[in-house]
């Protein structure tokens, strides 16, 4: 059956359905990306622009999905565009090391806190697998510790104790151990019991860019912990780095671990990745004057495009701007006027449910009522239930949509949100509420 929120869709997205009656053929559900999944099928986009997207069926939409988190600058900012159409004229590969490289490096020892020494790569999913390969050769220990639901990119040992775990055997699975976050003492019952343990690895602000809150107490006592056990403390900032604050969540939350994972915002919009943290594992890759070393210890690492040109470019000159600029400072305060505002339409609309958030990234919460400000939230696991309701959810996204809005529960800011995109979002939000009650779903 087709809701009056799915009809209203397929009735302004006539191209965006052409387009999908191919691509369906084409890509596993029509798309390239889990998250793009959407029913009744995706959207297809154009173009962009600042805070601005444009879908082929000539929809303006209000961007809150900022690249998956990549863009703090938002669509197209002059300065990229300008350092990349320089670089690119320059050349975009030279299979050789760049004084580009140098600089980028340099501003992330500047501004990450654990920073000693830095390598790149292309993608989250290879700064966290190479973290922990790191770790577990440093250490020369063999387990991982994760967190239930905490997401740290594809590859088989993050994604071994997730939904979708087709393909991953066994045998990897069970160098994994996965356990709730929040309670110190689960995870000291674990690294007591197990001593084989390398690496302990989380999102510092929550699973799914912090959709499910962590304590910013448990990171400093997770700090304490690992210090105590040996155990190399791995903070996964591929969406808080350079985001929560300048230096990641680390530097808000004053928690240093021993490595920090690193993407998204670090490419500028363009595909980087990279791993940095203490120069003695880090170096776990520096070739030695001992063979013996070499053959068994080191690890070795190529990659075509790590510390690409044009990555590089955007990246120096993204985090130049987040160095020099107030880019943390807009994009923060952006973010607390949607929190605010939106917390004031829903008891206006006398609906049961809470905007909460840390930084630039705020989540929409139907259906519980929580202390927007409480930076210690952890959710009951009924709230967490209800929070899950997928129907209400993807019934939301698409209304959100249909009202020129790209958010669904979760508005990643940018800081170039002004105070009438705000403003906007808010009414756009309103009405898709209003919607979703017309169906009965709030
Ligand atoms: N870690 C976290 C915390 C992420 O949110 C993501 C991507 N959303 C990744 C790792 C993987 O990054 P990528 O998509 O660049 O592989």
């Amino acid at each position: 059956m087709v809701t009056p929120i799915e009809k209203t869709y397929i009735d302004t997205h006539p191209k965006s359905a052409e387009y999908y009656a191919t691509s369906k053929e084409l890509f596993p559900n029509g798309v390239t990306h889990d998250a793009r999944n959407l029913k009744p099928f995706p959207y297809f986009v154009s173009h962009a622009q600042g805070s601005r997207k444009w879908d082929v069926d000539g929809n303006e939409i209000i961007d809150y999905k900022g690249g998956h988190g990549a863009l703090i600058l938002g669509h197209n900012h002059p300065a990229i565009v300008n350092a990349v159409t320089d670089q690119i004229t320059k050349g975009t590969h030279f299979a050789a090391s760049t004084e580009l490289e140098i600089n980028w490096a340099n501003l992330v020892k500047e501004l990450i806190p654990c920073s000693e020494k830095v390598r790149f790569h292309s993608s989250g999913t290879e700064a966290t697998m190479m973290a922990i390969r790191m770790a577990r050769a440093y250490t020369g220990k063999s387990k991982l510790v994760k967190f239930a639901d905490h997401f740290h990119g594809w590859h088989d040992y993050v994604r071994s104790h997730e939904p979708a775990y087709g393909g991953i055997p066994i045998e990897t699975a069970n160098t994994v151990i996965s356990i709730p976050p929040n309670d110190i003492s689960i995870v000291e019952k674990t690294l007591s019991n197990n001593q084989d343990i390398a690496a302990v690895i989380l999102e510092p602000t929550g699973a799914h860019m912090g959709d499910t809150p962590v304590r910013p107490s448990f990171l400093g006592e997770l700090r304490e912990l690992t210090s105590r056990k040996g155990v190399v403390l791995i903070f996964d900032e591929v969406v808080t780095g350079f985001r929560t604050s300048p230096g990641g969540a680390q530097a808000l939350y004053g928690v240093t671990p021993d490595l920090c994972t690193m993407a998204k915002i670090l490419g500028g919009g363009l595909p980087g990745g990279g791993v940095t943290g203490k120069a003695d594992i880090i170096d776990m890759i520096q070739l030695r004057d001992d063979s013996d070393f070499n053959k068994h210890q080191r690890i070795g690492h190529n990659g075509t495009f790590n510390a690409n040109p044009l990555s590089a470019a955007a990246g120096v000159e993204t985090l130049q701007l987040i160095k020099n600029d107030t880019i943390n400072i807009k994009a923060n305060k952006a973010a607390e006027r949607l929190k605010s505002g939106l917390n004031d339409m829903l008891s206006n609309m006398e609906i049961v449910g809470t905007a909460t958030g840390v930084a630039s990234a705020i989540f929409l919460r139907l259906g519980i009522d929580v202390d927007p400000d409480d930076d210690e939230i952890v959710f009951t696991e009924e709230q967490e239930h209800t929070l899950g309701n997928s129907v209400i959810k993807d019934q939301l996204t698409l209304a959100m949509y249909n009202h020129g809005v790209d958010a669904g529960p979760r508005f990643i800011v940018s800081s170039i949100h002004t105070d009438s995109d705000i403003n906007e979002t808010i009414e756009s939000t309103s009405k898709a509420l209003s919607d979703l009650r017309n169906q009965g779903l709030v």
